[in-house]
């Protein structure tokens, strides 16, 4: 069922099994899912099926950085989401991967790093939400290649439609009866009573209202999650599952870049596979290894070979790559090398509550992030892995176009995966939810999408969040969280 928010009483109070709070890709996979239980399930959208600039003006906040001016420019949190039904699908780019094993791993050399759950955890989820991403050609099991002396191997990205979850599954919510998807509907309040949720108040321009429920999943994208949480701080001075701190910490990206150039000089068969988007064949993409990682205690890493017919320009020189080509007449291709890679969880890049109020009296953010050495290190290291694997092949000749600490690419940028605010972790010290999503301190209150990760691999995040979202949802429908 679809309900305008604005035409529900003021004061009223309505009733569910499970209230979900957000419809972008994780709050719509769960209640989908639920579409098949017996629950009654309320999901809140703060916005209408259509893109509004009075809806998407509530995402304004300010954002702060030391790397370059270009690198994340301070209306960053605006336009790097949407708020309407969909949420940030309805502008999503559909590049999909799982995470890799050892990405879940505690690695000495990276603090914070280890998640409570394994990739074994998640694997049936990433089957199933291989399907809900429509993903073709998505195989579970795909071999890596073998690595090579230099640590570099290959992995693939899948490409999803890519699919607009409001337009694709809004239907068949509207039709469920027992669903109630309620538009023009903000959260902006929980109230608890002990360690329980009781409700959630509800707010839009005309009226407002309460959502009892016996539980309650945040599913608000991965800068509101930490802003509801924080600004939920009537009954809790530092707000919800914020006992430590950790809400809003160790916000983290996926710095995007070009890091190295390469003139290839040998043949065209060899770099099949790694073209973009070619009969919707997956792309291959370059790698290092966990060993690599380990030894130069370095961050998960992927280079794309972008290929160029033309030469690529130098930044710090401003030459062309042409010289390059050492001695054969001509280069076949100029590869742009170009990286995304994981950030370092860092509780110093954080979002934080600003004074000021947004139209239903919120406070706003304002965000601190910055790629730090770490995360330059492991682009540049890896990198020249890149370069020496592909030379060792005779394949051609390359250089990294990054040289001193200091200085990132000209096109360094993030690529809008908002991912760590209210990160996974064994204990409440380290973060704000425990291994089934459950915030810390509150005994029927979780969170979905990529504000749950404790670290970010390289992989674009929506694949992992659809399927964390899948397993919460057997979690609820279970009976754990007591909605059943
Ligand atoms: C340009 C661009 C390209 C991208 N490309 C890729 C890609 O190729 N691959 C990939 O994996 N990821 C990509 N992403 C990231 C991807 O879009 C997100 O990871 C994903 O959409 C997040 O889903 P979500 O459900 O967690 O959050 P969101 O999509 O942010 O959904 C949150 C929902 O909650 C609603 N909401 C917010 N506040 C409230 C409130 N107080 N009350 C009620 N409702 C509320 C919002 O309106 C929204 O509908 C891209 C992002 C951008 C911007």
């Amino acid at each position: 069922m679809k309900i305008d928010g604005e035409e529900i009483p003021r004061g009223s109070v309505r009733q569910a099994d499970i209230c979900i709070v957000g419809s972008g890709a994780a709050g719509i996979t769960m209640a989908r899912e639920l579409t098949r239980s017996k629950l009654r399930v309320i999901l809140l959208e703060a916005g209408t099926t259509e893109w509004t600039e009075a809806s998407q003006e509530i995402y304004k906040s300010s954002s702060v950085t030391t790397n370059p001016p270009q690198v994340m420019d301070n209306d960053f949190p605006s336009w790097s989401r949407l708020r309407y039904f969909g949420g940030s699908t309805n502008h999503w780019g559909g590049w999909s991967r799982p995470f890799e094993e050892y990405d879940f791993t505690k690695r000495p050399w990276i603090p914070l790093s280890g998640w409570p759950v394994s990739l074994a955890d998640l694997k049936s989820y990433y089957a199933r939400a291989a399907t809900y991403l429509q993903l073709l050609n998505f195989d579970q099991d795909e071999e890596a290649a073998r690595p090579d002396r230099f640590g570099i191997t290959t992995r693939e990205f899948h490409y999803s439609p890519p699919t607009r979850f409001g337009t694709e599954y809004g239907p068949e919510l509207f039709a469920a009866p027992n669903i109630e998807v309620i538009l023009n509907a903000s959260a902006v309040r929980f109230d608890t009573q002990n360690d329980q949720v009781q409700s959630v108040l509800v707010k839009n321009a005309k009226t407002e209202f309460t959502i009892q429920a016996k539980s309650f999943v945040l599913a608000s994208g991965g800068f509101e999650n930490p802003r509801l949480l924080l600004n939920s701080d009537h009954q809790r001075g530092a707000g919800l599952g914020n006992s430590s701190g950790m809400v809003g910490r160790c916000f983290m990206e996926h710095p995007h870049a070009t890091v190295g150039m390469f003139v290839n000089v040998e043949g065209e068969e060899w770099l099949k596979p790694f073209h973009f988007g070619a009969n919707n064949e997956p792309l291959r993409i370059l790698t290092t290894t966990p060993e690599f990682q380990a030894r130069h205690q370095v961050l998960n890493y992927s280079c794309q070979l972008d290929i160029r017919k033309t030469p690529v320009a130098d930044p710090q020189e401003g030459l062309n790559f042409t010289q390059f080509s050492y001695g054969k007449p001509a280069a076949v291709n100029h590869l742009r090398l170009y990286t995304r890679s994981e950030m370092l969880p860092d509780p110093k890049n954080r979002i934080e509550l600003s004074n000021e109020r947004d139209a239903l009296g919120l406070r706003r953010f304002h965000m601190h992030m910055n790629f730090g050495r770490t995360d330059l290190r492991t682009v540049v290291k890896s990198t020249e892995a890149v370069i020496a694997s592909l030379s060792a092949q005779a394949l051609g000749r390359g250089k990294i176009v990054l040289e001193r600490d200091d200085l990132w690419s000209t096109d360094l940028g993030p690529g809008c995966h908002h991912m760590g605010t209210t990160r996974m972790s064994e204990n409440p010290r380290e973060g704000v939810v425990d291994r089934d999503c459950k915030v810390h301190d509150l005994n029927n209150l979780y969170l979905a999408g990529s504000s749950v990760f404790a670290t970010g691999g390289f992989a674009n995040p929506t694949f992992t969040l659809v399927a964390l979202a899948l397993r919460l949802t057997d979690h609820l429908r279970a009976g754990k969280g007591g909605a059943a």
